[in-house]
Formats: structure tokens, sequence, C-alpha cells
């Protein structure tokens, strides 16, 4: 398998004016480019030579774990948001979000309680974990809920990097800015995709 940098579904300046275009334009050509060239270089010879990132994340471990799962992470956190209309939520993804966090606000809050709760650079992650419910969960560094047996609908990246060009030190404008930029669209189809098809999450993570 080649491994590519992972190009963005949108032109870097489409997240402003929460996201700048500066940021959006280093985190991936500086940081995504280097995971991908640091693993690049660390499958040669290996097994993992011609293995997908979903192979790594699951089997390997050490820095092709780490490289490969921030290449996924990064895919998935730029693939959940976007500046586009109002969606209209429903059927049961709605209802499944109203039963965790009560309301659209509630779930608002979990997310903003995470994200000052959490030391350090590392995620959040919205997941759908072995029993089928919803759950927010932090994760240090470059983790992988996927190797958990969890079904991720939505990455944050809490790294300074994320944030601190257009938010030094602050990380609640950072969230609530990322917050109104969530492609609820996408993480619907999501929510559906492990919900109705069994089996999916192949498909899934290379549809990102
Ligand atoms: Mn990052």
């Amino acid at each position: 398998m080649k491994i590519n940098l992972p190009a963005l579904p949108y032109a870097a300046h489409a997240l402003e004016p929460y996201i700048s275009e500066r940021t959006v334009d280093a985190h991936q050509r500086d940081y995504l480019k280097t995971y991908v060239t640091k693993l690049k270089d660390l499958v040669q010879g290996t097994k993992f030579a011609n293995a997908d990132l979903d192979t790594m994340i699951i089997k390997a471990d050490g820095l092709i774990l780490y490289n490969a799962a921030q290449i996924w992470n990064h895919t998935f956190y730029f693939s959940g948001i976007n500046k586009r209309k109002e969606y209209k939520l429903d059927g049961n993804f709605i209802e499944a979000l109203r039963h965790k966090f009560g309301s659209l606000n509630g779930f608002r809050d979990a997310i903003i309680n995470k994200a000052v709760t959490m030391f350090g650079s590392g995620w959040i992650w919205l997941i759908i974990d072995e029993k089928g419910k919803l759950e927010l969960i932090q994760e240090i560094d470059a983790e992988s809920p996927l190797r958990k047996g969890m079904k991720p609908l939505l990455a944050i990246d809490l790294c300074e990097h994320a944030y601190y060009l257009d938010y030094p030190n602050r990380r609640i404008d950072y969230i609530n800015s990322f917050l109104k930029l969530l492609d609820w669209e996408i993480i619907e189809k999501r929510y559906n995709q492990y919900n109705v098809k069994k089996g999916a999450k192949k498909e899934y993570a290379h549809a990102v």
C-alpha cells in the first residue's frame, strides 16, 4: 500500500473564521505530512510495508502504531468538520444523543467538560462502545479507539498545534469554535453505517 498525505476535504481557508487557514495549513502540511513521511520510512522492509492504516493500528506497536494512528486520527478529525448550512438530525442518532446527553446543548457541554479536564495533549472522541452506546472519551497522545473495539464518530484534536495560532492558551475558545463546525451529516452517517451495516468498519474507515 502506498501511504500518501491525505487531502483535506475542503480548502484550507474553508473553516474560517473559526479555524484559520494558517492553522489548517500548518496542521495538515507540517504535522500530518511529518507522520506520513515517518511512517513510510518505518514500514519499509517490515511486515507492514503493504498494510493499510487500520491493520497497522490494530496489529503494530511502537512508532508504526503511533504514526499510523496519527494519520488516521487527523484524517478523521478533518473530515468531521466543515462549514456548511444547518443539518437536521433525525432518526436513531438524535435519539441516541438525547438519551446520552439530554440534548445537543448537553452534548456540547459534555465535550467542553472533557476538554477542560484533559491535561496535556490528546484527543476527545465520540464513540460507540461495545454495548452500542454513545460515549465521550479522552485519549492521550495518538491512542486509537479502534484498538479497543470502539467505533469512532468524531475526533477532536486537543494538541496545541491544532489551535494555538488562533487561540493562544485558550483551549475553550477553540472548542467552542470547533463545535460550530461539526459536520452533523457526516457524524450521523458514520453512526448509521455502524448501526445498519454490520462489518462496515473497513469501508467506513476508508470513506473518511
Ligand atoms: Mn494534530
